[in-house]
């Protein structure tokens, strides 16, 4: 035979084979079918060069055991592996591609940007209508700095809060994730808590001993922390949704809680919205839920996918910072004009002509319950509708497929986990099958659908998902659970 038809024979064979294995219910056949070769290699190559072969530990998937793929496309609600795999995408590099990936918009603002200079260290104009986007959409913002990451802007939010009050002492709650600050790395959620060291190596206990952990949804606890350290705590840090360990909500009246006692106790609150920040709504959680902080922390959306975080305020906080005041925070790459590009792009997308129309102050309403009516043209609308889907399709597949699985949502995020719930905090979340998920999520990567490589992960929908994609998804969740 010669090479050519040997050749062409092969890819016939090849062609029938991954045919009838797409047709096949058998999850293996349709592994085998899913080639990984070029991710193994590229991992095995990885590994000798970057710690774990990854940048950031989740990657991994040594919560759900495998080997992670590598991706170089992504368009809308799809990513493409490098051996030419296509999936659904629900991590949405982790919150921020609200829009989708590469949406046409975004990519064309960061062309333009780079045309002009890729980094500067002088001020430059975008960087003054981003910071006066973020005002005018985040009620409790009257003034911002920005930086580069999520965990900048909560370590400089939380030396903030202690140097605004003279006081030392912080409370977090358990589960919940601000980056890698070191003290804060306290029963973080995240990749700390599926790794199983929810308190980092590294991290000399000096540095923690004014950290005060709490379980969330817990209003005693707080009530005895602050009467038990009178005049000592600057502030509480708090995901006012946690979505990083998993997503559980806050009982109704508990933010109002939070808020009260704060003000009660001469202490700051801190809403860490590096998540939750322009997800929920274009003003966050303390939009949706009507409770507004004294500091914010945000980061993810707000950089359309490039690097970037930024905190904000009161304006007689933030003026605190150096250069007016004695707390100090800096960056080179602060603001830089590309990051400042992509995520104005995206904040005038998702703000939708709304910026004028935001009340700074508007009365207080329940946790849990949506006071912004969308508008019918409305992006969160339409994500808050897509979210239903999802919520209703896999508690059916779960139901359907008798597993006891709790499917926790607030708009465009949610998590299924594997228990009878409910999960109200981190003790709850933690009582979930995480063998089972394992299996879960090599069941739905196998059909196409790619989930957060770890039970302890919020998911994302992005306004590029469309109804469909929905559909193929719960399909699949349903046929997996039922196998598992
Ligand atoms: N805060 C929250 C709520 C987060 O979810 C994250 C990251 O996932 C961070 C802070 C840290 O952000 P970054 O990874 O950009 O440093």
């Amino acid at each position: 035979m010669l090479p050519t038809q040997s050749r062409n024979r092969r890819k016939q064979t090849g062609r029938r084979a991954r045919k009838s294995a797409r047709r096949s219910g058998c999850p293996l056949v349709r592994l085998l079918v899913m080639s990984r070769t070029q991710s193994e290699k590229l991992f095995a190559e990885a590994l000798k060069y970057i710690p774990g072969g990854v940048n950031s530990p989740v990657r991994a998937f040594r919560a759900v055991g495998g080997q992670p793929f590598f991706v170089n496309r992504a368009k809308g609600a799809h990513v493409w592996d490098v051996d030419g795999n296509e999936l659904i995408d629900y991590v949405c590099t982790w919150g921020p591609a609200i829009l989708g990936h590469a949406h046409p918009k975004i990519i064309s603002a960061v062309k333009a940007a780079a045309d002009q200079g890729t980094s500067f260290g002088i001020p430059n104009p975008l960087e003054v209508t981003m910071a006066k986007l973020i005002c005018k959409l985040v009620p409790s913002v009257q003034k911002v700095r920005m930086c580069n990451s999520g965990t900048e802007a909560c370590m400089s939010a939380i030396r903030l809060a202690r140097g605004f009050t003279k006081r030392d002492k912080i409370i977090k709650f358990d589960g919940c994730y601000h980056g890698h600050v070191d003290s804060l790395l306290v029963k973080a959620g995240s990749g700390a808590l599926t790794f199983g060291h929810p308190d980092s190596a590294g991290v000399p206990a000096a540095f923690t001993q004014h950290t005060i952990v709490l379980p969330f949804n817990d209003v005693e606890a707080v009530k005895a922390a602050f009467a038990a350290n009178k005049n000592k705590i600057a502030g509480i840090i708090v995901e006012p949704v946690p979505g990083n360990a998993g997503l559980y909500l806050p009982k109704p009246g508990y933010l109002e809680f939070l808020r009260k006692i704060t003000k009660a106790n001469g202490a700051l609150l801190i809403f860490d919205e590096v998540m939750t920040g322009f997800r929920l709504a274009p003003g966050g959680a303390q939009e949706r839920f009507g409770v507004t902080p004294d500091l914010t922390c945000l980061g993810k959306i707000i950089g359309g996918g490039l690097p970037v975080g930024a905190f904000g305020g009161r304006a007689e906080i933030m003026d605190w910072l150096a250069p007016l005041g004695p707390v100090y925070q800096a960056g080179t790459l602060s603001g830089n004009p590309l990051a400042m590009a992509a995520g104005i792009a995206a904040l005038e997308l998702l703000s939708e002509g709304r910026v004028t129309q935001v009340p700074k102050k508007k009365p207080e309403a329940k946790s849990g319950h949506r006071r912004t009516p969308p508008s019918e043209r409305n992006i969160y609308r339409h994500l808050e509708d897509l979210g239903g889907q999802l919520e209703a399709g896999m508690k059916d597949a779960a139901k359907s497929a008798g597993v006891p699985v709790t499917v926790n949502r607030c708009g465009s995020m949610f998590c299924a986990y594997f228990t009878g719930g409910p999960v109200w905090n981190l003790a709850e979340a933690m009582k979930s099958d995480r063998a089972r998920f394992a299996k879960f999520f090599h069941g739905m990567l196998a059909e196409g659908i790619y989930l957060a490589p770890s039970q302890f992960e919020a998911g994302f929908i992005s306004t590029a998902h469309s109804p469909a994609d929905l559909e193929k998804t719960v399909q699949a969740a349903a046929k997996v659970m039922r196998r598992h």
